[in-house]
């Protein structure tokens, strides 16, 4: 199986080229072509199995398509841990950084202060990676809008409920739109 074979843009197979991504693993395989076609995802995947290009590749691939345009949140990914938002978010960063146009990834997580990723976020952003109870802060702060966001990614979904996210994971629900697309890994 070849990255070329997945329906990516040649500016994303570019990227992963110059990243050193060979080829797809199995969970990229399996999720990239749905999710660029706007399927709803369940992906069952183990840390490690490469599953933040899974459905970062497709995010990016609207956003090219945009060549980054205004700065509309198009992407949400929520995840359980500080950590993981790092990670993940700068994961989604490098991809980036290998690409033609300018698209802005943000990281929010509680436990630090608000007002830096209020800053931050002014002006909009493309891609939000957040931990959920710092997500519904900034909403209510008004410090973003995600009322119109195009894809939610559940990032280790299994550990967002297992560490008590429910209610903040209800309440993000009934505010995003209800026609997107959601990917839960
Ligand atoms: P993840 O499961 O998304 O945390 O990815 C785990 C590691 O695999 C990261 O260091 C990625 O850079 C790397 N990776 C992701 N996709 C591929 C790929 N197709 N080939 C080789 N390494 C990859």
């Amino acid at each position: 199986m070849s990255f070329s074979t997945l329906g990516l843009a040649p500016s994303l197979l570019n990227a992963i080229a110059e990243i050193g991504y060979q080829e797809p693993t199995a969970i990229q395989s399996a999720a990239i072509p749905p999710i660029l076609r706007g399927a709803d995802v369940l992906g069952a995947a183990q840390t490690g199995s490469g599953k933040t290009a899974a459905f970062a590749l497709p995010l990016l691939q609207v956003l090219m398509e945009k060549r980054g345009g205004p700065r509309k949140l198009h992407g949400l990914v929520l995840v359980p841990t500080r950590e993981l938002a790092t990670q993940v978010g700068e994961a989604i960063r490098q991809l980036v950084s290998h690409l033609p146009s300018t698209i802005k990834v943000s990281i929010v997580f509680g436990g630090v202060s608000i007002n830096p990723q209020m800053m931050a976020l002014r002006g909009g952003t493309h891609i939000v990676v957040a931990t959920p109870g710092r997500l519904l802060d900034l909403v209510e702060h008004n410090a973003l809008d995600i009322s119109q966001t195009s894809t939610l990614v559940l990032d280790e979904a299994d550990r967002l409920l297992q560490l008590g996210f429910a209610d903040e994971l209800a309440q993000i629900l009934a505010w995003l739109p209800a026609r997107r697309q959601t990917a839960l890994f």
